[in-house]
This record gives structure tokens, sequence and C-alpha cells, in this order.
């Protein structure tokens, strides 16, 4: 029988492991759960006869992958699959899939409360400002860039969009005015929010001479990655423009230099948590069942990563 384990360090939710279980058990297959491990050696030994593997940020490496011998395809549940090791995985023959737009709008209501929050002051009794008729950049319009242009024209903001894997048509359609460049996005806009994946191009992307671009009151948004950004760079800016404000969900490195010097001008969550909703635990550990299902059954590569 199919055997599809479920190893996550940190569970899914109680209503999430019943979706996936449903899911599993009425495809025929049967379901492990291996929760809260402590020790790799009990994940390589609960993946070693598993067919299927659905994790969340739990590491696959090349051993784990080298102990499960039956293994065909590891799903992780959420958008980013840097916890896998691509190339073992290919070397292996296993497909890895992700489960994209799952977690998408948890991050952007995140993203918009970051920035709400900011607005008034932290709620702490002082006048703030409305984001009504501000312009809010989006560097990179996928699931969560989209979810987010959804929720700004719920409030008025003006909406540009730069993403060089989609074409300006493909951004209109969806209300939100296309740039040609990210020089062009931080000058129209005082809100940017990031969202791109962290690869080779855009790490350390995120610089001095795109931030400095940005117009009075610039507040850049980062629920994206942290090593998007040049932290130098950050710092400098921070030191340059006493109008600047970083709101982040995943945390710099030189976190703590921010906080000490630059005083109400961040936020910074407590550990990364854009994705932390029931709902989009929920949605990503039964969509990751789903695709285990449709590839063993159908043969379906449709979310595959390491094509
Ligand atoms: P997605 O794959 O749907 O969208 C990513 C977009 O980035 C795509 O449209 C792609 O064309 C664009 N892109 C790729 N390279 C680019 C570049 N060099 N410059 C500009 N755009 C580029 O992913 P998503 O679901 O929208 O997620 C976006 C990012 O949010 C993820 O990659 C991940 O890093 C982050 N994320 C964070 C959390 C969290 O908990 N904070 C949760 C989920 C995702």
């Amino acid at each position: 029988m199919t055997k599809v384990l479920v190893a996550t360090d940190k569970p899914f939710a109680k209503v999430a492991v019943a979706g996936i279980r449903k899911v599993v058990e009425a495809a025929g297959f049967e379901l492990a759960l291996l929760e809260k491990y402590t020790e790799v050696s009990q994940f390589l030994a609960a993946v070693a006869d598993a067919d299927a593997l659905i994790v969340r940020s739990d590491l696959v490496t090349a051993e784990v992958l080298d102990a499960a011998k039956q293994l065909k395809i590891v799903v992780r549940a959420g958008a980013g699959f840097d916890n896998i090791d691509l190339e073992a995985a290919t070397k292996h023959g296993v497909v890895v899939m992700n489960t994209p737009g799952q977690n998408s709008n948890a991050v952007a209501e995140l993203a918009f409360e970051m920035m709400l929050y900011q607005a008034r002051g932290g709620f702490a009794g002082k006048s703030g400002f409305e984001l009504r008729g501000k312009t809010l950049g989006l560097h990179a319009f996928g699931y969560v860039g989209k979810c987010m242009a959804a929720i700004a024209k719920g409030f008025g903001m003006q909406l540009f969009a730069y993403d060089p894997f989609l074409s300006a048509e493909d951004i209109a359609k969806e209300g939100v005015t296309p740039v040609a460049s990210a020089e062009e996005l931080y000058e129209k806009c005082q809100y940017v929010s990031l969202h791109m994946p962290a690869n080779a191009k855009t790490k350390l992307s995120i610089n001095h001479a795109l931030l400095s671009r940005m117009p009075k009151g610039a507040t850049l948004v980062n629920t994206a990655r942290a090593e998007v950004i040049h932290e130098e760079d950050l710092l400098r800016v921070f030191e340059e423009r006493p109008d600047f404000v970083y709101l982040s969900d995943v945390a710099p490195i030189c976190k703590a230099d921010i906080e000490a010097k630059y005083p109400g001008r961040f936020l910074f969550t407590a550990k990364k948590m854009g994705a932390q909703t029931e709902e989009a635990n929920t949605n990503a550990g039964i969509a990751a069942a789903e695709q285990i299902r449709d590839f063993i059954v159908k043969g379906d590569k449709r979310f595959q990563v390491n094509k």
C-alpha cells in the first residue's frame, strides 16, 4: 500500500491533519505521522519505507533522501522550498513540489496589517495617517502580490507593479498599473512591498540605489525573504533618510542595530509568521495531500519544482 509520511517538527493544526488524512485514506493510501521529532535519526527511520512525504520547514537533506529508498515524491506544504535539497532529490529521481498560492492571502494580510499599524503609530494614541490615495508598488506580482493588490484596492491605494516575468497586460488585467523597471517602481511609490523569491538574481538586490529613489515617507515592506535586502545599504538609507521606515516579517541580521538606532521607524514580527494562520496551514496541508494523490494516481506533475 502507498505510504504517505507527514514529517513535521512543528506539526500542522489538528484540522489540517484531519483534512490530509481524509484525502490520503480516500485514495486508498496509508498515512503515517511523525510530529515534533527531535532527532534526525527519527526522520531517517520514518522515511525509510515512505512512498510520499509531506513536510513544512523540515530539512529534506541528501541524508534524508538517501534513507528514503521508496520515495517518489516530496511536497513542501508552503511556497518556498529552500529547505529541500533539489539536486539530491533529482539525483534520486524524486519529484519535488510546493503548494503555490495556498498561503498567499495570509502573507498579504500580514503585510497590510503591518502597514496599517505603522500608519497609526502603533495605536499609541497619537494622530496618524491614512492609506487611501497613497502609492503602493508591488515588487513581484505572483500569488502574494496579487492578494496584496486585492486588499489595497479596497483601501483606495494607487497600485503599481513590476515583475520581469509577467507582461504589462498580465499586470494590467488585475487592475494594477505595470511599470517597466524596478527603478521606476521605487521612484513612483511611497510604499514598496516585496514579493519575489530569494534566488541568485534577487539576493542583495534591494539596495541603496533603489531605496534612495523612493519619495518622501518611504516605507519598505518585506514579507518575502531577508536575503533579498542589501543590509549595509539598508542601514545607510536609515541613516540618510529620517523618513525611511522598514516593516519586515523576515528579520535582517542587522535587526538589533536598527532597533537601537531608529526607534519608531521599523516593525519586526517576533518570528516569521506571514503564513502562520490556521487557514493557510490547512490549505497548504490538504493541497499537498491532493497533489500527492494526483501524482500517484494520474502522474500529474503540475507543481513540480525540480524539472
Ligand atoms: P510566486 O512564485 O507566486 O511569485 C513570485 C513572483 O516573483 C513571480 O511572479 C515571479 O515572476 C517574480 N519574480 C521572480 N524573480 C523576480 C525578480 N528577479 N524580480 C522581480 N520579480 C521576480 O510566490 P508567492 O506565493 O507570491 O510568494 C512570494 C514570496 O513570498 C515567496 O517567494 C517567499 O519568499 C515569500 N513568502 C513568505 C512567507 C512568510 O511567511 N513571510 C510565506 C510565503 C511566501
